[in-house]
């Protein structure tokens, strides 16, 4: 059964990003790609998004037809806003308040803001974002509850249908990978280990069993306990 609404999928070239991506296009008949670009302090991410798009046209083609176009939000404002490790060369560590500096605050208020008019441009309306409670650093934009009042806010604000989809929500990091081979089988899981991208400090390098990246920093370790945890089940 195909839904037949358009969805506008977050895409920022990630493991969880491309895994919204495969579910959003295993389920929606039309589906299009978005990024925001402000100023992060490595661009290796937004630059997967590009192969991690033309794979997976290549590679499925009963998903290449319904893949639409991509999109690519200048936000460089939010470098005016916010003073953290992502935009600048500060250490990654953890604030008095339990979260870590790169977290900018609102930012996924303001994403999805951003999303929602760009969706309703492009006659979407279904947003898909890999937004998750589980395994991550807390940030209060990305809960569950924040996502609802989002999904009200948007569809009042915009008086049209505005549905806010978060497949990841509740998901662990190991579930996540499984969610991947679900949906394309171990060439989606392949796809994602070698063409997405998760570390926060840019490295691409050698590639180990659970992708490229530097190993240690939180975004390499929590991706490889994940990917340990999902062989380890397998
Ligand atoms: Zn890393």
């Amino acid at each position: 059964m195909q839904d037949t609404r358009k969805a506008l999928v977050l895409f920022s070239g990630g493991q969880d990003s491309t895994t919204c991506l495969a579910w959003a296009l295993n389920r929606y008949a039309e589906v299009e790609t978005l990024a925001f670009d402000y100023g992060q302090r490595h661009r290796v991410e937004l630059d997967c998004r590009n192969t991690v798009r033309e794979q997976i046209a290549r590679q499925f083609p009963h998903w290449a037809g319904r893949l639409g176009a991509d999109h690519l939000l200048d936000l460089a404002v939010l470098g005016q806003i916010s003073d953290t490790a992502l935009t600048s060369e500060r250490a990654i560590e953890l604030q008095a308040n339990g979260l870590p500096n790169t977290f900018v605050p609102g930012r996924n208020l303001l994403f999805l803001t951003f999303a929602a008019t760009l969706a309703y441009r492009r006659g979407a309306s279904v947003l898909v974002g890999g937004m998750c409670e589980t395994d991550f650093s807390g940030y209060p934009d990305c809960r569950d509850n924040t996502m609802k009042a989002m999904q009200v806010a948007l569809s009042l604000g915009l008086d049209a249908p505005m549905t806010l989809e978060t497949p990841l929500m509740f998901t662990t990091k190991a579930a996540t990978w499984r969610l991947a081979e679900g949906l394309g089988g171990v060439a989606l899981v392949k796809l994602i280990v070698e063409d997405t991208h998760t570390c926060y400090l840019g490295e691409r390098g050698a590639l180990h069993d659970w992708g490229r990246g530097c190993g240690h920093c939180p975004a390499c370790a929590l991706r490889a306990k994940g990917f340990a945890a999902y062989r380890a089940a397998a």
